[in-house]
């Protein structure tokens, strides 16, 4: 599960396991969960490899426990949500090739093409999933266009506009927020589509500061 956390990376570094962690209810079941442990994982950001705390959720109806991910970490991935969006944006959005995206977010060049590539595979689908849930908040319908990577692009864009109109979102920012409702699974290889996600309300909103 990933929460719309808000915190800059270093806060949340800094908190470790003092974080105020929203407790969500089971998405099976809808008890109320119980932290339950947790681990310790590498996230990289700004050039920086950092350690983080992953706390763990448990049902005790299901007796199933699920790790609660920050929004700005990716599954499986170590580099956090807006290196790998800033990437993606600007190589998905025809500003450039990803040598240089990849040269000024200082990631080796085929972990950067790697990103690339698995959002480009995915990017018809994710289009038509975040196009409906910027209609779903309220925000303007985007038609789908030749170029399905721009079409995904700006269907993250109205989603996360529309979004952020709610509360709490506008500090969460645009690729937390891509990777809150795909349940950090933006670039992961063979996933339900984040408008499932959404469409069985197994999104949390972001607590209001
Ligand atoms: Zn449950």
């Amino acid at each position: 599960m990933v929460w719309p956390c808000p915190l800059p990376v270093d806060a949340y570094v800094v908190a470790g396991r003092e974080v105020e962690f929203p407790r969500p209810a089971c998405p099976a079941c809808w008890a109320p969960m119980v932290l339950w442990a947790g681990y310790w994982r590498h996230v990289r950001a700004g050039g920086r490899c950092r350690k983080i705390f992953v706390p763990r959720l448990r049902c005790g109806c299901c007796r199933v426990s699920h790790a609660l991910l920050p929004a700005f970490v990716l599954a499986w991935r170590l580099d956090v949500a807006e290196t790998v969006g800033a990437v993606i944006a600007q190589v998905a959005g025809g500003r450039c090739g990803v040598r240089p995206a990849a040269a000024r977010a200082g990631v080796p060049y085929t972990t950067a093409r790697g990103w690339v590539r698995r959002f480009c595979a995915r990017a018809g689908e994710f289009g038509t999933a975040f196009a409906a849930l910027a209609v779903d908040l309220g925000g303007e319908p985007v038609r789908p266009a030749a170029d399905l990577r721009r079409f995904a692009l700006a269907a993250i864009g109205a989603a996360f506009g529309a979004a952020a109109g709610l509360p709490g979102w506008l500090a969460v920012g645009c690729w937390r927020f891509a990777s809150s409702v795909s349940g950090g699974r933006l670039i992961a290889a063979n996933t339900g589509s984040p408008y499932l996600i959404v469409g069985t309300r197994r999104f949390m909103p972001p607590v209001p500061p």
